[in-house]
């Protein structure tokens, strides 16, 4: 490795802008350890360590098999379409390497084909769409959906021709040795590394057991990149859920299945007909206001709904019988009848099961209503099936540690023999970053705040010049605390919500909008990355704490508490740490990069919990004087 990694070494010789850095060699050489001696490895790995590579060049070394599973699609892209092309040129030889993607990306060729045979499409524009999807099946080699550019987002063809699971009829498919699924993992068999994404890697597992259902080949080995979002991914392909979008594609599929296979009857019509009725009047049955709701109060639910919940059970039941009647069943038949004993088995243990283990939760969102199992403590699972039977896992992300150490992750996700490793950060952060906690502002949770939190943000982004991300924990506030700025600045403002994500992010980095300011939550304390000056400072309205009256975070809470742990030092407050450290992040991106990080909430420096956040930030260099604030940005 420090052939590799090392001044003067085969990196270096092959990039004229390689930096020799330490970390970035440190972690090299556990990651080669941790597949000799067939360990876990957790490492904490800052912005600018150089971490894929890091863990690229032993996985090859390996002579494994090895998955590499990020958190987003964005480091996916990055590994398969840039590290990996320039570490090929690098050893000068071509890299056994096989990009994974969710089937739903992927066409089903035999879909086309009885579609092509049996045209049951809506309007010139399915046809022309159809026209251009059957001219690309022959000729692509992955049936890659990214493939064609010029197929709308939101296309109401592609769910049509898309190789779901629910759908595919597996080995007793015609097209099965022609499938690009088959061809992919095919692929996925001859190589040494797998690059696919947490949502695929856990679906994955998830379904293992049976195996007709698993895409991925066996496997010696696994990275996890962007580790820190593993829990909540991996919760929700162990939980359940059941949706008025699922019930509703099914009935779609099977419309369109039965007439493709011409096994339309008026019987079965009217089943599918009774079945979408009863899933609208029942789904109705949940209050309208939208959000994320507990669901403890199942048996009053179901006792004073029964009509409508048994109504739903007989309106499957009857399309089962129905389809059991038909005389000849294409292999799509079965398929259908195993959905609709999933669907059975599924709303029966989301409204009737009392296993402890899960919590009973309901969202309702946009015209969408989602019954959820979701599992409270997911590591047992994990440790089971995962961490258990595979020898090598390594762990990393920028941000894992919470005081140095990995205790929660480990907990959280069920880690029990690891080797752990927090590298020195890569950049200068005294010199390149200053934290802002300003004096006097009052408690997040009064009603002062508000007001007084505007006052700070026009005062910051004065001195900024703009050029700064506004990052909240709510929507509501952030449009609050955006109407009260709003006219009050001479930079223009962006808003979460008024554009798609990555327009905002577009027109936030255009030079016509020099200064420009995004008011956002959420989705963008992680995963956005804007170097250079256009982004100088970040402002943080309060720490991140998960909202408690959320069910799945109060059901976790109880459930610490039910064995004796502290729910508020073992998982809120860590897990609003590591929030913190993803959205503070944003800020510094390389060597070049300075500015201003900002948070509003007192409580970091008033309360006892307050020093963990410290502690576990990077050493930024610290001021309470806004002075100190404008000197910095004077200083750049
Ligand atoms: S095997 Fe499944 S996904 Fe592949 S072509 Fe056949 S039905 Fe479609």
């Amino acid at each position: 490795m420090e052939a590799c990694f090392g001044p003067g070494g085969l990196l270096a010789r092959g990039h004229e802008n390689y930096e020799y850095r330490p970390g970035q060699l440190q972690m090299a050489l556990a990651v080669e350890e941790a597949f000799r001696q067939r360990w876990h490895l957790m490492v904490e790995a800052g912005t600018g360590t150089g971490k894929t590579l890091a863990y690229l060049i032993p996985a090859l070394s390996s002579g494994q098999r090895v998955v590499i599973s990020t958190g987003t699609k964005n480091l996916q892209d990055q590994i398969y379409f840039k590290d990996v092309p320039f570490l090929a040129k690098l050893l000068g030889r071509p890299l056994r390497v096989c990009y994974m993607k969710g089937r739903a990306n992927y066409l089903c060729r035999q879909k086309v084909y009885d579609l092509e045979s049996q045209p049951v499409l809506h309007g010139l524009e399915e046809v022309e769409q159809f026209a251009e999807i059957r001219a690309w099946e022959r000729l692509t080699e992955t049936g890659d959906r990214a493939e064609l550019a010029g197929l709308p987002e939101d296309s109401a063809l592609w769910p049509k021709l898309d190789a779901r699971r629910e759908t595919c009829t597996g080995q007793k498919c015609p097209s099965f040795d022609r499938c690009f699924l088959t061809k992919m993992h095919q692929r996925a068999l001859e190589s040494d590394l797998i690059i696919v994404n947490h949502h695929l890697f856990f679906a994955d597992l998830a379904v293992r057991e049976r195996e007709y259902a698993s895409i991925l080949p066996d496997y010696g080995a696994v990275i996890f990149d962007e580790a820190h979002e593993m829990e909540e991914v991996a919760s929700t392909y162990f939980g359940l859920a059941l949706s008025t979008w699922r019930l509703e594609e099914f009935c779609r599929d099977a419309e369109q299945m039965l007439r493709l296979k011409q096994r339309m009857t008026k019987p079965l019509h009217r089943a599918i007909q009774r079945l979408a009725e009863q899933t609208h009047l029942f789904f109705s049955l949940f209050p309208a206001p939208e959000g994320r709701f507990g669901f403890e109060d199942r048996e009053q639910f179901l006792e004073r709904n029964f009509e409508a919940y048994s109504g739903f059970q007989n309106a499957l039941l009857a399309l089962e019988t129905e389809l059991n009647v038909l005389a000849e069943k294409p292999e799509e038949v079965h398929t259908l009848l195993r959905r609709l004993a999933e669907l059975r088995e599924d709303f029966t243990f989301l409204l009737e099961s009392r296993d402890k283990r899960f919590v009973f939760w309901y969202e309702r969102r946009n015209r969408g209503v989602f019954l959820q199992a979701t599992p409270i403590d997911v590591s047992p699972i994990l440790y089971e099936r995962l961490f258990e039977p595979v020898d090598t896992i390594v762990l990393t992300s920028a941000t894992l540690a919470v005081g140095g150490n990995f205790d929660f992750a480990k907990a959280r996700l069920g880690v029990r023999r690891t080797r752990e490793l927090v590298l020195e950060p890569h950049f200068d952060y005294q010199e390149q970053a200053l934290l802002y906690l300003p004096q006097g502002l009052p408690d997040p949770n009064t009603a002062e705040f508000t007001a007084a939190a505007a006052e700070e943000v026009l005062r910051i982004l004065e001195l900024s010049r703009g050029r700064a991300f506004v990052l909240f924990t709510s929507f509501q506030q952030m449009r609050q605390i955006f109407e009260r700025v709003q006219g009050k600045v001479r930079y223009p403002l962006l808003l979460q919500g008024t554009a798609p994500k990555r327009a905002l992010l577009e027109q936030f980095q255009s030079p016509a909008n020099a200064g420009a300011v995004l008011f956002a939550t959420a989705s963008f304390w992680q995963g956005v990355d804007v170097p250079g000056e256009q982004l100088s400072c970040v402002i943080v309205d309060r720490l991140p704490f998960a909202v408690p009256s959320d069910p799945v975070v109060k059901a976790r809470v109880e459930g610490l508490r039910e064995v004796g742990g502290n729910p508020f030092y073992d998982y809120q407050v860590p897990d609003a740490v590591i929030a913190l450290k993803q959205g503070f992040g944003r800020l510094i991106r390389s060597r070049t990069d300075r500015g201003v990080l900002a948070l509003l909430d007192g409580r970091i420096q008033t309360r006892n919990y307050g020093k963990v956040f410290l502690e576990s930030l990077p050493p930024y260099r610290m001021t309470r004087q806004r002075a100190d604030v404008e000197r910095f940005f004077l200083d750049g």
